[in-house]
């Protein structure tokens, strides 16, 4: 405790018996060394879960960033060991930390898909360097510019996240800018009290309460950054497979899984609003052929040309997926039995001007479309009606294909849930 010995005595004696109260039995640069253990640590973690991914996601920004954070507080630590005797120190290590909250904003701006913002990262740093040059042994100004600039930088950095045109805001992005924010306010503390003299330079290097707390805000502010820079990416490729996981490979569309889901959340709207709903089963005619003439490939080929004629027929709140093999249901909510056959109608209609190109040949196919259609009174009454708009489909085969009938809301008399 030698080294702080005298910053003690010297700024309680200026300070008087209100920092006397406020001081803590904690040795400042000791409390320091958990920044750049907490930083090394988490920067191996992140290379080591960065080793081998898509570099497309920032994580060897972040973690090159973690391991700036590391470099630069053994620097602080040996200034103040030295008394402050070794300004330089102080300047690499203010850099160091400039350039660590540069590396975090270029990761964001990668994971996010944007080119790295040059201005914005390299331009704090520069200042940084050259600004704790300048004042190197007027440390009040040096901190004041210092908590300044790194201010500035966490604001950018929490901006970047927060930004209206990124894909998606997760839990990871709202802990990352909280993060951020926390280091803003950090230095916003630190750069106010200087300024204003209510902080004594020297009470940076005292075990103060108001000192100790704004370093264990930084240090909650790395961690929840870093934690919320990689639940970021965790969210994202989880929302990836997820939607991976409920479209169908082939056609692009939601296969049978997603569609049900969709089409039960569509029953419960129209029972709610006693609005009709109308479905379509829709299904190529002898699709078998298309396979057995020309290959499946071909037929992969055509289902897809199938499914994408049919999607673009479609309002936005219409559903489309894949029912089965070669059958798609379509769910139409708000419509009634005769808007239903209309739209039906124009479908096949444009499925029998399709020409799907294929090995030099242009394909073609027509499809039967079942149509059933009626407000439903409780939810239980969706297997009925989706039975009835197969009825519907079966009957157009048997009338003799590439056409569209109705089925009557009686014949769904499943009755309410
Ligand atoms: P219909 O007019 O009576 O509907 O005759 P169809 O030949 O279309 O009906 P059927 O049910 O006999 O045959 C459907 C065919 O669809 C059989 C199956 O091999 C084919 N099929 C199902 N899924 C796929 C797929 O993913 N790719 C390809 N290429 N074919 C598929
Ligand atoms: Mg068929
Ligand atoms: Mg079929």
């Amino acid at each position: 405790m030698d080294y702080s010995f005298q910053d003690v005595r010297r700024a309680l004696a200026r300070r008087g018996p209100v920092i006397r109260r406020n001081t803590m039995p904690v040795d400042i640069p000791t409390l320091l060394l958990v920044f750049p253990v907490v930083a090394l640590a988490m920067a191996l973690a992140v290379l080591i879960v960065a080793w081998g991914q898509p570099r497309g996601d920032g994580l060897l920004q972040w973690g090159a960033g973690l391991l700036m954070v590391a470099l630069a507080f053994p620097l602080f630590i040996l200034n103040i060991r030295a008394h402050g005797a070794q300004p330089f120190w102080m300047v690499a290590g203010n850099v160091l930390l400039s350039l660590s909250y540069a590396l975090s904003l270029a990761a964001v701006s990668r994971f996010h898909g944007r080119p790295c913002p040059r201005l914005r990262t390299l331009l704090p740093v520069a200042l940084a360097a050259a600004g704790a040059l300048a004042f190197m042994r007027q440390h009040e100004l040096r901190v004041a510019l210092g908590g300044v600039l790194f201010g500035l930088q966490g604001a950018m950095v929490a901006h970047e996240v927060l930004r209206r045109d990124n894909a998606s805001l997760g839990r990871g992005s709202w802990l990352l800018a909280l993060g951020a924010g926390m280091v803003v306010l950090l230095y916003a503390q630190r750069t106010v009290g200087v300024l204003l003299g209510g902080t004594d330079v020297a009470l940076l290097q005292v075990p103060h309460t108001l000192q100790i707390g704004s370093q264990l805000l930084g240090l909650a502010g790395l961690v929840f950054t870093t934690l919320g820079f990689i639940l970021m990416g965790r969210e994202r490729s989880d929302a990836e497979h997820q939607k991976l996981a409920r479209l169908d490979m082939l056609t692009g569309v939601p296969n049978r899984r997603a569609l049900m889901d969709a089409l039960e959340r569509m029953f419960a709207q129209a029972v709610r609003e006693r609005q009709p709903l109308a479905l379509l089963m829709v299904d190529i005619d002898r699709f078998k052929r298309v396979n057995d003439t020309y290959g499946h490939l071909a037929g992969d080929a055509v289902l897809a040309a199938v499914a994408s004629c049919l999607g673009a027929g479609l309002r936005t709140q219409d559903i489309l997926g894949r029912y089965g093999g070669e059958e798609f249901l379509v769910g139409l909510p708000g419509t009634d039995l005769a808007g239903a056959a209309r739209l039906a109608e124009r479908l096949r209609q444009s499925v029998q001007d399709m020409a799907v190109p294929w090995a030099e040949q242009s394909l073609h196919v027509t499809v039967s479309i079942g149509v059933h259609a009626q407000v439903p009174a409780g939810t239980a009454m969706a297997d009925a009606m989706i039975d009835a708009a197969d009825q519907a489909m079966y009957a157009a085969k048997r009338a003799g294909r590439n056409r569209v009938e109705t089925q009557q809301a009686a014949a769904s008399a499943a009755g309410p849930a």
